[in-house]
């Protein structure tokens, strides 16, 4: 630049050179002085006219041919747009690269802008939500209605996916992740889940047909086995008889539990909800399992704390009470003699709570978070002689999810452990 820069002085001073020589010999100084100056002026604007001409025809060829000031400005504009065009080449490949990808997906990918409305969308997304080039621009609630999904879109807790039938083939299950990203713009992963659906639905109908099948034998099996060992006279026969009873009596108990959860999982929460006095539900509870609790001396209470009014809450009694009674059963089970079981509900602004908490031996933290899972337990051999299915908490967590509570386990070994259910409060 500086090249050019001074190349142009040079150039000014040579005019005026020449231009101050001729006046002076002419007698007309100024005069020449002043033709010299508008010579300059009209060389710059040929060469601006010449720079515009060039920009206008926006053509790939090299500029035009200039000294000086001129020829730097002409080359540094030539390097700018040369490199400005291999960016913009580089942007491109990289979107078309995207579009590639995006293409290959089998899941589908919609983008929506920051008020929710369609801005691109991948063409597995166009096949699952049948969306169309003229759908551009419209919000997303237009084509995916399910009030499920809206309140899902709405709330804005995208934590974890949700699944619903497909709006376009109603045979198919879809999942739809959200992710937001940018300034408040959403990313929704479609998913097709239809066969793990079917399969989650053959095994649920599996276990549901199972267990119920399995009912009505076993009624039977448990009568002549009732019957059998009320009436053996023969002493040798009492062991094996007192055991068939106490087998017969577990796979029943067993088999209850598999009807309960099944039933849990296959119909539609918010079934048969009515206000239920959760402190009544709990005295309830308590005053059943006082029974299990006297025979092993524990000392069994219920407090019920910061209630200026009995809570009513709208749920399904039978399985409130159902998730109740398994945890104080539970905690009198696991707890030994002369132990000490407090069941506790209070609530805040928000939320109500109930807790059952006991001084028996208390769970090792690897084993918290697969509690309730089906069939779980913390030792196999301990459990054996509590008669328990390892359904209780399966059953606990569904009774939950199904009230929108949650499950909450603190424990120490030696020390006890705390089951604690956390309620929202109905606005
Ligand atoms: P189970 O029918 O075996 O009681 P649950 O699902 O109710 O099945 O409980 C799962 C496991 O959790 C139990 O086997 C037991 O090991 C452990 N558990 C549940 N409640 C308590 C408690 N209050 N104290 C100690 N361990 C417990």
């Amino acid at each position: 630049m500086l090249k050019g820069f001074s190349t142009e002085l040079q150039r000014i001073l040579v005019i005026l050179a020449i231009s101050s020589v001729i006046g002076f010999f002419s007698d007309h100084y100024s005069l020449w002085m002043l033709i010299g100056c508008a010579g300059y002026i009209v060389w710059m604007l040929w060469q601006m006219r010449r720079l515009n001409q060039w920009l206008l025809r926006q053509e790939t060829d090299h500029p035009p041919e200039a000294s000086g000031i001129w020829g730097q400005i002409f080359d540094n504009i030539y390097y700018l747009q040369r490199n400005q065009r291999a960016e913009k080449d580089n942007l491109q490949a990289v979107i078309k690269r995207i579009q590639e990808i995006s293409s290959a997906l089998k899941d589908g990918l919609v983008i929506l802008d920051a008020r929710g409305h369609l801005d691109f969308w991948n063409p597995a997304a166009h096949r699952m939500l049948a969306l169309n080039t003229k759908d551009q621009g419209q919000s997303v609630i237009n084509f995916i209605r399910h009030p499920k999904f809206v309140s899902y879109f709405e709330e804005g807790n995208y934590e974890e996916p949700l699944e619903l039938p497909s709006p376009r083939f109603p045979s198919k299950h879809l999942q739809f992740q959200i992710t937001t990203f940018g300034k408040r713009e959403r990313l929704i992963v479609v998913r097709d889940v239809t066969q793990l659906h079917n399969l989650e639905k053959m095994r649920q109908d599996f276990v549901a047909n199972v267990s119920h099948e399995l009912r009505t034998p076993l009624t039977v099996i448990n009568g002549y086995v009732e019957t059998l060992a009320d009436n053996n006279t023969t002493p040798s026969w009492n062991k094996p008889l007192q055991q068939m009873l106490q087998q017969a009596k577990r796979m029943s108990l067993l088999i209850n539990d598999l009807l309960v959860l099944s039933k849990l999982e296959t119909t539609e929460a918010g079934h048969n909800h009515k206000p239920i006095n959760i402190e009544l539900l709990l005295t309830v509870v308590k005053s059943e399992a006082e029974v299990l609790s006297k025979d092993k001396a524990q000392e069994l209470t219920l407090a019920c704390e910061n209630t200026t009014k009995p809570l009513l809450f709208s749920g399904n009694e039978k399985e409130l009470h159902s998730a109740f009674s398994n945890l104080v059963t539970n905690a009198i089970k696991y707890t030994p003699d002369n132990g000490v079981v407090n069941v506790r509900f209070w609530q805040d602004q928000k939320h109500f709570y109930v807790a059952v908490s006991d001084n028996g031996p208390g769970i090792e933290a690897q084993h918290l978070p697969r509690l309730t899972e089906r069939f779980y337990r913390v030792d196999a051999s301990r459990n054996s002689g509590t008669g328990g299915t390892g359904l209780g908490l399966a059953i606990v967590k569904h009774v939950l999810m199904r009230h929108d509570a949650e499950l909450k386990i603190t424990s120490e070994v030696g020390k006890g452990s705390t089951f604690l259910c956390v309620f929202q409060l109905p606005h």
